[in-house]
């Protein structure tokens, strides 16, 4: 039987930045996952520079031995129509990673027990906590295990009626004759937008590592316009021809669609587990990493009493983070996704507004600033 206060379900970049933020506060924590690590996420593996600060990675570090592609800039338009190029010189306006490192690299350093390959299978409500897999007790549950998390039915998720992006995903490492074959610049990924626009695909070249998807709003027929986008980008050349394996699959809701409660009785959501991901670009990693963040001055403050009160302070820092869920956001969402329909002809053609929106704001939410770093919850136990 392992004894812990806070057990983490999912070592994911949610479940691992909560783990580091509550060990230096001096908790003690289990982080349980049903995969051994490393593993492979499905992901592109874009990161931005404000997810390194706060998860304070330096980034010389980082990079020995490890993929870390700086980009300068990114080339966005329409499927079958020219490309407008956004340049950022000076520091690099954001990077592109592999989770098969990166997950495992944030993992290692949480200094977290590590219950490794062994999935979630029972929970059950026992006097002062929960017993998980009849071998864990905790005082808390965290469900940080992505969009499938199945702690997120303690809290009134609903699943099956929630709209979420559903996105399928390859990467490989290239050999010579695809390299020379590849026309994408490693510093100059490229996103083309679907021409109903109810989503986008992406081609972002790695180091050696090749990295091409496409994700939807509407899941219908997701596999055909995979292989048409595929088909596309090879037929103008951008890619090489011939690709190893196929194509993975996975989901995540978007924040303003998602109505999943982040918290119960001794029991806290974060991440895709949440349903957090930026609307506008589907980036999930920077609001999985904030939420930990949020959550962990929360569960430092509750001293112990781990009630639904006691954490709905969490509910209150995600809204303050990310907007109030079913108002305000989701009309925000409605007319941005009306006026996508209406003006993405031609404003996808601004080279203005192409860097100044689409890139600047949407992708790399320059606008916000990033969250204060971990240290100063370990001696405040305050949430931002
Ligand atoms: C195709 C695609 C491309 C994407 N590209 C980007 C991108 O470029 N940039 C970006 O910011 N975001 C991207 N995202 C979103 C991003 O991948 C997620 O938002 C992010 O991984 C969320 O992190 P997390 O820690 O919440 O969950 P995850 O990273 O999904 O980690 C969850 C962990 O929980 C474990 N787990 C699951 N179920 C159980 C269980 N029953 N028991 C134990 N463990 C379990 C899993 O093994 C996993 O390790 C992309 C998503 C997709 C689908």
């Amino acid at each position: 039987m392992t004894e812990t206060e806070v057990l983490i379900i999912g070592g994911g970049p949610a479940g691992s930045t909560l783990a580091r933020a509550l060990r230096r506060a001096g908790k003690d924590v289990a982080v349980m996952d049903k995969a051994e690590f490393p593993r492979d996420k499905v992901c592109a593996g874009w990161v931005t520079p404000a997810v390194f600060e706060e998860l304070e990675i330096d980034l010389e570090d980082y990079a020995r031995g490890r993929v870390l592609q700086p980009i300068h800039g990114f080339r966005t338009g329409r499927i079958g129509q020219r490309q407008v190029q956004s340049d950022f010189s000076g520091e690099p306006a954001s990077y592109g990673i592999r989770r098969f490192e990166f997950d495992h690299y944030l993992l290692q350093r949480s200094g977290a027990e590590l219950l490794l390959g062994q999935a979630l299978e029972t929970m059950r409500r026992e006097t002062g906590g929960w017993l998980v897999n009849d071998s864990v007790r905790a005082r808390l549950v965290v469900g940080a295990g992505g969009h499938f998390c199945p702690v997120a039915r303690f809290t009134g998720a609903k699943g099956p009626g929630e709209t979420a992006v559903a996105a399928q995903e390859i990467e490989f490492e290239m050999n010579p004759q695809q390299r020379a074959e590849c026309r994408v610049d490693g510093d100059v990924p490229e996103l083309y937008f679907t021409t109903d626009l109810k989503g986008y695909g992406w081609v972002f070249r790695k180091g050696d590592y090749l990295n091409i998807g496409l994700g939807r709003e509407d899941k219908h027929r997701l596999s055909a316009h995979v292989e048409a986008f595929r088909d596309y980008l090879a037929g103008i050349g951008r890619i090489p021809r011939d690709l190893p394996g196929k194509f993975k699959g996975h989901a995540y809701l978007l924040y303003p669609h998602a109505c999943r409660p982040p918290v119960a009785d001794g029991v806290v959501l974060i991440g895709d587990a949440a349903g957090l991901a930026y609307a506008q670009s589907g980036e999930g990693i920077r609001p999985a990493v904030e939420s930990a963040l949020l959550a962990a001055g929360v569960i430092l403050g509750c001293g112990g009493d781990y009630s639904a009160q006691r954490l709905q302070p969490y509910t209150e820092a995600l809204e303050a983070r990310f907007g109030k869920r079913g108002t305000r956001a989701v009309e925000t969402g409605r007319l941005a996704s009306q006026a996508r329909q209406l003006l993405a002809g031609w404003l996808l053609k601004s080279r203005w507004f192409s860097r100044n929106f689409l890139v600047s704001r949407w992708f790399l939410h320059q606008q916000d600033k990033p969250l204060p770093v971990p240290a100063a919850q370990a001696h405040g136990n305050h949430f931002y």
